[in-house]
């Protein structure tokens, strides 16, 4: 059953790693839900059961109340309970405190200090750390060093200010601007991943406050009673604060309950007249809070002895874990039963749904999914920081349990050595790991990528992604996942169909450190993808249009990289970059080295079949868009005759081929191409007309799509009335009637759709199919084994590199899409200027660019043998570039 009624996020996120259990009771150090399966927890929610949950003493405290018809809240009048708690408090607490002020919550005893430390010293900073957490409340979260907390709640941070932890240097010259009320710190910043700092940390920064008039404020909501193995934290460096705070375990799991002591000549009469909560001061809650300071006291600390006793089994067993699997854990911190064992994050290198998680924080709580499921033990991230798994259990905790948390992790960690995340994520999909689940044979994933030893770093670069249909999305999912049963993978396609609606924001995917160029030094870059369909981009208003893009913007400026490759429909989106607006970073669309690979390969392969490029008929579908247009300039200054293929549901398709088809023959008659001397168009219309005499060079220099379009018109005039036939360049919309006479074709449309099928093509045609998906229908391998068909927009790369498993659409290894090899180039270039922006892009850039690649060490990518089964429509349907 779904809660209908909370928070919508929260049970989504739930749901996502399979944490929707209904729990129905508790006892102890273990949970059990609806299906009498029980769970044991380490979670001890966030340090706030030391007992377990359900202790009988402090039932019995309770009832105690009851039999007695004690008062709960008895408020202005004084409780009897909350007179012993604060007298039993201050006896046990560090020596010099005087008060203690009940709150409610860990947040409340936070907001309380924030007013007196202000009242105390007229003084408005509050000082605190980064990645310290002192609760969420407008002040607590105003302290707390994380920014996410904050930014979408528009709190005003005035008066507060945050130094690095563990740095007394920086604390002293914070303080030296005597401008600070009082300084906030965690003995150990528990949300920020268990973080221990020096000893001596807490007493210099007493000292320093001292020396500079500002309060020493402890939070030990999460580190007092007992669970760092001292009664409270301070205790280690025997440091007295000048306020400690206090809740989480002092209500014993049971009640919410907390508290601020408080030195007595800190105290003001302020703070006593006007600061008040009604809940606070309690009954009912300070007699459960006086039952679990008396049992943390009983039998001379007892319970706190074993605290640091199993606490360094824990951890000794905890760095054992790190020791054998360094590849799977970084590290672990922590102090008694408050550890943390740091995950590694997981690379695109075996797949980028792997290197989307770990970009964004999602693999601990992905292991935590796997632990509940697998091994039904509750742990869970740290807030601050989700790279870390917190193991925090109950003080009661008994070594036996401990081994089956670092069984746990030790299952896990082999699943993840060993590159098994089918198994690892199977509980996403409801089932359990091995049960039908066979994995197939695990290919340890190729090369480890030549860490740059001598070299100049010449650039650094990212490239724009995103799966061009859900199947890609599947595909990029962890090895092993295609064999998951039918079942599993429907189950695992909504998953990720529920996971895209969620959240489909940009990450980083996968990094690539080192990519050397031919003429000395390497590159550095990202590849950044969303989550989104085509379909789902082109749907997006203006404005969402622009949020997304500025998004994938922000964390390349973020990665500091010097050129932005715009693949697939983020260059549609954009209009080909032409509404990009970055003054900071340069970009490209990559379409030049798409159009020159294309065009190039095809001739290449053209003559390799013994055809006589000027002898031939070339054409080009989808010559109206940017790759087509620029792919078919670069045909006609080799290859005799060209036919442009416009789309015949566009009614204005043939005046924009004219338009074209004008500019081709503008370079035929200029000639300033040294590879169209002699070749190509201009040798035909040489043939045919002698000399260009006729044309007024008005008409010549105006390189405006109406000019062009006139000079088209005016040489096919001249060509029909002196041959008595048609001009060497021919418009077309209507594929059925004039493929045949082709024999080399280029294929750039972005229909979306494989649309040509295999009879419209002539004999022993060759086609380079540069769109993606693909436009050849794939029945055209077995039907028409005369023709051939390849994946164009492809080039080599100067190493043998992989961007990964995935190698972006599955390419294989040392080969790469033409756009990504475009912006890798650029940036081994070191331009400063925009590239192939826009449906214009003159052909002298498109050859700069193509030059620059050779230079660099990039090649043509031409499939090995004419004939043999050809890779692309396995790998065609993925991403555009
Ligand atoms: N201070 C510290 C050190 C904490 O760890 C927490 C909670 O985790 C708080 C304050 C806030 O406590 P609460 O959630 O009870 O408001």
């Amino acid at each position: 059953m779904e809660s209908l009624h909370l928070n919508p996020e929260r049970e989504f996120l739930l749901r996502m790693i399979d944490f929707n259990k209904r729990i129905v009771q508790a006892h102890g150090s273990y949970l059990y839900d609806d299906q009498k399966r029980s769970y044991l927890d380490f979670s001890s929610q966030y340090g706030s059961v030391p007992f377990g949950y359900n202790p009988d003493f402090l039932w019995e405290a309770l009832d105690r109340v009851k039999r007695n018809h004690e008062p709960s809240f008895i408020q202005p009048l004084t409780s009897i309970a909350a007179e012993k708690l604060s007298k039993l408090l201050i006896e046990c607490a560090p020596k010099g405190l005087h008060y203690a002020c009940f709150t409610n919550s860990g947040a409340e005893s936070v907001e309380a200090a924030i007013k007196l430390s202000r009242s105390k010293t007229g003084r408005q900073v509050i000082l605190a750390t980064q990645n310290s957490f002192h609760g969420k409340t407008l002040g607590a979260v105003s302290a707390t060093g994380r920014e996410q907390y904050r930014s979408p709640f528009l709190v005003d941070t005035t008066g507060f200010d945050h130094i690095s932890f563990n740095n007394l240097d920086a604390l002293e010259a914070r303080l030296a601007q005597k401008d600070v009320a009082a300084f906030f710190v965690e003995p150990v910043q528990g949300e920020g991943g268990m973080v221990v700092p020096s000893h001596g940390y807490l007493q210099g920064a007493k000292e320093l406050c001292a020396k500079y008039g500002a309060l020493l404020v402890l939070d030990e909501v999460q580190t007092g009673f007992g669970r760092t193995g001292k009664l409270f934290a301070a205790d280690h460096e025997g440091v007295c604060p000048d306020i400690l705070l206090l809740a989480k375990a002092l209500g014993g799991g049971l009640v919410p309950l907390g508290a601020m002591l408080v030195k007595k000549e800190v105290w003001t009469k302020e703070f006593g007249l006007y600061h008040s909560s009604t809940f606070a001061n309690n009954h009912l809650t300070c007699s459960v809070g006086l039952a679990v300071l008396e049992r943390l006291l009983a039998e001379d600390r007892q319970l706190i002895k074993h605290v640091a006793s199993v606490g360094t089994y824990l951890r000794i067993e905890l760095d054992k874990l790190v020791q054998s699997y360094p590849d799977v854990f970084a590290s672990v911190s922590g102090l008694g039963l408050m550890q943390a064992i740091k995950l590694r994050p997981w690379s695109g290198d075996e797949s980028y749904f792997l290197g989307m998680a770990g970009y964004k924080g999602y693999c601990v709580p992905f292991v935590s999914g796997y632990l509940l499921n697998e091994h039904r033990i509750l742990a869970i991230p740290t807030l601050n920081n989700s790279g870390t798994l917190r193991i925090q259990p109950a003080l009661t905790i008994k070594s036996a349990e401990i081994d089956r948390i670092i069984y746990a992790l030790r299952s896990a960690a082999e699943l993840i050595r060993n590159r098994d995340f089918a198994s690892l994520l199977s509980y996403m999909t409801g089932k359990k790991v091995g049960t039908d689940h066979r994995p197939t044979r695990r290919e340890k994933f190729g090369k480890t990528f030549p860490q740059p030893e001598h070299g100049q770093r010449r650039g650094s670069f990212a490239f724009f992604i995103h799966p061009t249909e859900f199947e890609d999305v599947m595909r990029s999912l962890p090895q092993g996942c295609e064999s998951y049963p039918l079942d599993q993978i429907q189950r695992m396609r909504e998953w990720m169909r529920e996971w895209n609606a969620f959240d489909s924001s940009p990450g980083v995917v996968y990094h690539l450190p080192c990519i050397q160029s031919k003429l000395g030094g390497y590159v550095e870059g990202w590849l950044i993808s969303c989550t989104m369909t085509p379909q789902e981009m082109m749907r997006l208003n203006k404005r969402e249009k622009k949020d997304l893009i500025e998004e994938y913007f922000q964390i390349a400026r973020n990665l500091k990289v010097d050129i932005i490759g715009l693949g697939a429909f983020t260059s549609i989106i954009t209009r080909a970059g032409t509404e990009i607006e970055s003054e900071d970073i340069r970009v490209t669309t990559g379409n030049s080295l798409t159009a020159m690979a294309a065009s190039e390969s095809l001739c290449t392969l053209a003559e390799q079949r013994g055809l006589s490029l000027n002898s031939i008929t070339g054409g080009v579908i989808g010559a109206a868009g940017s790759v087509g247009r620029l792919a078919a300039i670069n045909l006609s200054l080799k290859i005799g005759r060209l036919v442009l293929f416009g789309n015949p549901a566009n009614k204005s398709a043939i005046t924009g081929l004219e338009s074209l088809a004008g500019e081709i023959y503008r370079h035929a008659i200029q000639g300033n191409s040294p590879a169209s001397e002699h070749d190509g168009i201009r040798r035909t219309l040489l043939s045919m007309l002698g000399n260009f005499d006729f044309v007024p060079p008005e008409l010549l220099s105006a390189n405006r799509s109406d000019a062009n379009q006139t000079l088209y018109r005016l040489v096919q005039e001249r060509v029909r009335t002196m041959n008595l036939c048609a001009g060497p360049v021919e418009l077309s919309v209507d594929l059925p009637r004039d493929l045949p006479r082709v024999d080399a074709l280029i294929s750039a449309t972005n229909q979306g759709k494989a649309f040509i099928e295999p009879v419209f093509l002539g004999e022993n045609l060759i086609v380079c199919d540069a769109a993606r998906p693909a436009d050849v229908q794939k029945s055209v391998n077995s039907i028409r084994p005369d023709v051939l068909v390849y994946e164009g927009g492809l080039i080599q790369l100067p190493d043998d590199l992989s961007f990964g498993r995935n190698n972006v659409i599955g390419l294989p290894s040392g080969v790469n899409l033409a756009c990504l090899s475009e912006t890798v180039c650029l940036s081994m270039e070191g331009v400063s200027q925009n590239y192939s922006i826009g449906l214009n892009v003159p052909l002298e850039e498109a050859h700069f660019i193509y030059e620059t690649a050779l230079k660099h060490g990039f090649r043509l990518s031409l499939p090995g043998h004419m004939h043999e089964e050809k890779p692309r429509h396995s790998v065609s349907v993925q991403m555009v570039a």
